[in-house]
């Protein structure tokens, strides 16, 4: 069904899927939008230590276009970054009052960091050597430099990269390595996640796009007829009638769409920061110099359905900005899921405004890991991590589903981020505008509406029903206690024998 350019479009949910839906339909002339959100962005400014719970409002994402040998998604992100740089200049021309919106004058939303993709084996592991070949396919092989190749890293340090290589001489010389192999990825960025969901939410204000947010932005139930999707019913008790809705709730689409069930699941992922305080700008300095690190990529995906609290799983590392100054870690540890019954059926729903915690092992493992690579900053006195419960939305095959709902009419989902969507953030709306015209492409096809048999390889469990795996269940995972998060002597005694 066609959908006029006066047609009504709810869009519920305003992380990156929903501002991306909306930005993308305004870009193409649609020019009655409405946006829900259940938090209150306009408060939280999408900043975690400001009250944002959601994947999209982070500190920093990493922007990289490796993605083994799925070029479709390289050639996407590379599309995306043409926006990216566009908005990292277009941003400062915003007025003095906008920028004030902001939740500080910090306004660079792209960062050249570079990335580096490690692994403890002594040769590059299969998961390197595909994206290496997908470089080479792309005909950008020579943006990566392989870290055990003297011919590559010549390469990396006659274009200025040598301080990226210098952190894997510190760590052998520290003794947290023994053997090393990877690759320093030159096309790598730190994207500013906050401050650009920020930035397009203002351009989308700017376009006449309208924001509900808390009760009058919590979607509570569809106004259907019969198939028919005819608008929402939100928390205050408001009816909204609309042409087509869309639901891009991120990991709690499922829990408003419960269909999605084994095609999106949210799933916990880990969040930990260390502050270093603004007295010791030298160390800031230092770790900002610092490329994004991958620990591990030895398989395409680790199996996250396991429980890898061994430190086994690796962790990714991301480097602070000059001004903000937080070090940044996540592990891949074990992805619990919180399954609560929704009509008549289990899915797994975020928890995250009470005093939810993280379990404890990731805790510690990302307390060490910070001691292995910054003990200059770990050792200062009263020094404490702050963690964050984030939700992914894991979908099949990670490919993320933008689509009209099977059995519906007028409804569509934009959602199954996983853990890559943010990057995409200004080209993903691009699909929603293709489904609403009936157009087909390369990626209307990636991003259709998959059942559990297009499975290629379930890391995700999306196959097993939710709420019979007791050892998944997020309340029954071992929590830290406050006190876990300050380094005490006992973790400082491990400084010098703590190693990756
Ligand atoms: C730990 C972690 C690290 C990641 N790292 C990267 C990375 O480095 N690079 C990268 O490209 N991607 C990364 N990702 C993936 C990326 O962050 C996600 O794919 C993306 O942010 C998901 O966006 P979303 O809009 O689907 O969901 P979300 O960001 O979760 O947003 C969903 C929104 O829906 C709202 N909502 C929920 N329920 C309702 C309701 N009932 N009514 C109204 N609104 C509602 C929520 O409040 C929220 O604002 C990472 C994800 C995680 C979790």
């Amino acid at each position: 069904m066609a959908y006029s350019r006066e047609a009504k479009i709810l869009v519920v949910g305003s992380g990156v899927f929903g501002l991306s839906s909306a930005l993308n339909l305004v870009q193409n002339g649609y020019k009655n939008i409405e946006i829900f959100d259940r938090i209150n962005h306009d408060k939280t400014k999408y900043n975690p230590l400001n009250g944002s719970d959601c994947a999209s409002g982070d500190i920093n994402k990493l922007f990289r276009i490796y993605y083994e040998n799925k070029t479709l998604y390289s050639k996407l992100a590379i599309s995306a970054l043409d926006v990216w740089e566009q908005w990292n200049k277009d941003i400062q021309k915003l007025s003095e009052e906008d920028k004030s919106r902001f939740i500080d004058d910090d306004l660079e939303l792209v960062r050249m960091s570079g990335a580096m993709r490690l692994n403890s084996t002594s040769a590059l592991s299969a998961v390197e050597l595909t994206n290496l070949e997908g470089f080479n396919e792309l005909g950008l092989r020579d943006l990566q430099y392989n870290i055990n190749s003297k011919k590559d890293t010549q390469r990396a340090k006659l274009v200025g990269l040598s301080a990226k290589l210098d952190v894997i001489d510190d760590w052998k010389q520290r003794k947290k390595v023994t053997t090393i192999s990877g690759t320093l990825d030159g096309v790598g960025r730190m994207l500013k996640a906050d401050k650009a969901c920020f930035y397009v939410k203002i351009l989308l204000e700017q376009q006449g796009v309208k924001f509900h947010y808390d009760d009058a932005g919590t979607f509570i139930s569809p106004i259907t007829d019969g198939c028919e999707i005819k608008g929402i019913k939100t928390k205050d008790g408001k009816s909204h009638f609309a042409d087509l809705v869309i639901v891009s709730a991120g990991p709690w689409s499922t829990s408003l769409v419960p269909a999605l069930e084994h095609h999106a699941r949210a799933s916990l992922a880990n969040i930990v920061y260390l502050e270093i305080p603004k007295s010791r700008q030298d160390l800031i300095n230092k770790y900002s110099e610092y490329p994004h690190i991958q620990w591990k990529t030895t398989s395409s995906e680790f199996d996250r359905n396991k429980n890898h609290s061994d430190g086994e799983g690796g962790f990714a590392f991301f480097p602070p900005t000059k001004k903000e100054g937080i070090l940044k870690v996540n592990t891949r540890q074990l992805k619990y899921w919180n399954p609560v019954k929704v009509d008549g059926k289990y899915v797994s729903v975020p928890k995250t405004l009470g005093d939810e915690k993280l379990p404890k092992s990731v805790i510690q493992e990302a307390k060490d890991i910070l001691m292995a690579i910054a003990p200059d900053v770990v050792s200062l006195t009263g020094i404490k991590v702050t963690s964050k419960l984030l939700w992914y939305t894991d979908a099949i095959n990670s490919d993320f589903v933008i689509d009209f709902v099977p059995g519906y009419k007028n409804l569509i989902v934009a959602t199954g981020g996983s853990s890559h969507g943010f990057k995409f953030l200004p080209v993903l709306g691009r699909t929603v505008v293709d489904r609403i015209n009936g157009v087909s492409n390369d990626y209307t096809e990636l991003f259709r509406w998959k059942s559990t048999d297009d499975i290629v390889q379930d890391n995700y469990g999306l196959k097993q029903d939710v709420e019979k795996q007791d050892y998944r269940k997020f309340d029954n995972a071992e929590f830290l206690e406050q006190q876990d998060l300050i380094y005490t002597e006992e973790d400082l005694k491990r400084l010098e024998s703590v190693v990756l």
